[in-house]
């Protein structure tokens, strides 16, 4: 990423640390997107950005929970980018159970902080379960 001179994965140091690897290939954030992916209805964890905008877009839902989904992508991204940074200058990488506790908060933070007016009592039903627990 340019700031150290080793350009290895500082989460798994197996691999180069390229965007790739870092966000979809690296061992421990793919099992930070299995225990999320599941809760949010993915099948699999995704293998790129691509991915992950095919499968927002393909869902016949309602933009709500497009942007439910939207805002759990960009939390799992912010977590993988924050944990890895977390080992680099502190040299600390939290288990995957708590980071994925951390995530699905930052969701609902988010998500409660933006609640529009007019969600519907099925779609605000579906979020509440959904982040519960
Ligand atoms: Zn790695």
């Amino acid at each position: 990423m340019g700031v150290t001179a080793d350009s290895l994965c500082f989460l798994c140091g197996n691999a180069d640390e390229d965007q790739k690897h870092l966000f979809f290939e690296c061992p421990y954030n793919l099992r930070c997107w299995q225990q999320c992916s599941t809760k949010f209805g993915m099948d699999r964890a995704p293998k790129c950005l691509h991915d992950i905008f095919q499968w927002i877009l393909s869902k016949r839902i309602t933009k709500f929970k497009k942007g439910v989904l939207s805002t759990f992508v960009m939390c799992v991204a912010y977590h993988i980018w924050s944990e890895r940074n977390n080992d680099m200058w502190n040299s600390q990488i939290r288990c995957i159970d708590k980071v994925r506790n951390n995530i699905l908060k930052h969701v609902y933070n988010r998500v409660n902080a933006v609640m529009p007016r007019d969600v519907s009592n099925r779609d605000h039903t579906w979020y509440t379960t959904l982040l519960a627990g």
